[in-house]
């Protein structure tokens, strides 16, 4: 079955190769920043590739110098997915009272879409360039494989700058030695591709210019295996991860993550620690607040 094609606002949907899909996230003049649209439009063409029974590998890459800036935070574009999009069913209360709302988006567009595509039955493929930053990182780890050009970077600011125990998708001691994901925690600092790939974070670390087709190479060398065994591989090792308590973990995690939310909530009256923030993103996080008509303490 040939899922029916449809055009992107902010993606493309390629097909390099026989048996390879190739989902480009296409907003390099923001760094690919993800709001609703491309978080839909994700799922879109995920579910397209999975759907199509003549691609067995999907590579997700990225336009521009950088590979995604992580959450889009410009208050521009929809909000909220419509009920039509949404892939949970704990319902749409964006707008509950209390911490109702909150909690029902982040729980819909962060944490169960980022578990449905990690179990997206194909193998897919990260093809990394540039600086990928906090929310980006949720991105990169729902891939079974991840390829980097030398100039790749990963940096999870949210405990360092907002006052939060990690991205919503909570699976930091999963992709790094335990100690190591703390350091990077607590610090904010930057991990370089080189670093990432000593740390069993990504598979290979290729020059910029061969990127793009050395993450074909290897999608081509998988689709030409049988698709089925392939599935089941990809089945087995989600399945062993999961025995190692990467499920139940990361369902605490963003339990914790909320109570970040929520004790910013009430210090500062947004749901971000501004106080720990560098001034330009405070700036602008008090701006998107401040349209959104969130209560303020001030
Ligand atoms: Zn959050």
């Amino acid at each position: 079955m040939v899922a029916e094609a449809r055009q992107y606002e902010q993606l493309s949907y390629e097909e390099p190769a026989p048996k390879v899909a190739r989902i480009v996230m296409n907003r390099p003049g923001r760094r690919n920043a993800q709001g609703i649209t491309m978080t839909y439009e994700l799922d879109d063409a995920l579910r397209r590739a999975c759907y199509d029974d003549n691609i067995n590998v999907i590579i997700l890459a990225a336009a521009g110098d950088h590979w995604s800036a992580g959450h889009d935070i410009s208050g521009e574009g929809p909000q909220n997915p419509s009920p039509d999009q949404t892939v949970g069913l704990w319902g749409g209360r964006y707008q509950g009272k209390g911490w109702e709302g909150f909690y029902a988006r982040e729980k819909e567009i962060y944490l169960e879409i980022s578990e449905r595509w990690r179990s997206s039955p194909k193998p897919t493929i990260a093809e990394i360039q540039g600086s990928v930053i906090s929310g980006g990182m949720m991105l990169a780890w729902m891939c079974d494989l991840i390829v980097c050009s030398e100039d790749a970077r990963f940096r999870d600011a949210t405990a360092a700058e907002m006052g939060i125990a990690g991205v919503e998708f909570w699976q930091h001691p999963y992709e790094m030695s335990v100690r190591k994901a703390k350091e990077w925690l607590m610090t904010g600092h930057w991990i370089s591709a080189q670093e990432a790939e000593r740390r069993g974070m990504i598979n290979h670390v290729v020059p910029r210019e061969q990127l793009a087709a050395r993450t074909l190479e290897l999608a081509k060398t998988i689709a030409a295996k049988n698709p089925f065994t392939m599935k089941l591989v990809k089945q087995a090792m989600n399945f062993a991860q999961d025995q190692m308590g990467r499920k139940a973990s990361a369902d605490y995690g963003f339990h914790l993550h909320q109570i970040g939310h929520m004790q910013a909530m009430l210090v500062h009256g947004i749901p971000v620690d501004v106080e720990s923030m560098p001034p330009a993103m405070r700036a602008n996080i008090e701006k998107l607040i401040a349209s959104r008509n969130l209560p303020s303490k001030s």
